[in-house]
């Protein structure tokens, strides 16, 4: 079985694994460093923009934090990339940028805990919707398999496996069945093979 963790700050061990990992796999300004001079570097070996987003509880202004964020979403749109969005407290605005912005990349709200009417307007706009190990349970049983994603972030503790099992008990699916699901959202995302760099994984 493969194990595609969409967000993650940490190299996995397991070869069984193929994880978007932050900084290798990705680029982006974090809302929370959004006030600190970056540099664009060559984005040829990245394939997604993040994390980038807004965030209404920490980091700078929300002025700053959106003008930042707008230039990745120049960068993912220029590059053709998907995003790979952080948003705290500001929903609202996310989704109007969405809207006003009409991007022709897919983006990824991750790390979601919300209620299912904020799942659905994410849904509504288009958004891929990833989970970890907090979510909303009710969310996380409505949502659509083909806009699901799943996902560790910082959690390095517990394996991917034990997410997977977790995420198809509470769907009422076979683990199987759930990488199957993943390895398909992975290709309709990112528009690659769910391969790790190089390596070959046996399924
Ligand atoms: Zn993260």
């Amino acid at each position: 079985m493969l194990y595609i963790d969409f967000h993650t700050h940490h190299i996995p061990a397991g070869r069984d694994v193929v994880a978007v990992v932050d900084g290798r796999d990705t680029w982006g300004i974090h809302p929370w460093r959004a006030a600190e001079a970056f540099v664009v570097p060559d984005l040829s070996t990245v394939f997604a923009i993040g994390e980038c987003g807004l965030d209404g509880v920490r980091g700078p202004s929300m002025d700053v934090q959106e003008r930042v964020f707008l230039e990745q979403v120049r960068l993912g749109e220029q590059t053709g990339k998907p995003l790979v969005i952080h948003c705290v407290k500001a929903l609202d605005r996310l989704l109007s940028l969405h809207k006003a912005l009409k991007p022709q990349q897919p983006w990824m709200f991750h790390g979601f805990r919300g209620k299912p009417q904020q799942l659905r307007s994410l849904l509504d706009s288009g958004f891929y919707v990833s989970f970890g190990f907090l979510h909303n349970e009710e969310s996380l049983r409505i949502c659509p398999a083909d806009r699901l994603l799943l996902e560790t972030d910082d959690d390095s503790e517990h394996p991917i496996a034990e997410l997977y099992n977790n995420v198809a008990r509470e769907r009422g699916i076979d683990v199987s069945t759930l990488c199957d699901e993943m390895a398909e959202n992975y290709r309709a995302f990112f528009r690659r093979e769910p391969l790790e760099r190089g390596e070959k994984v046996k399924n």
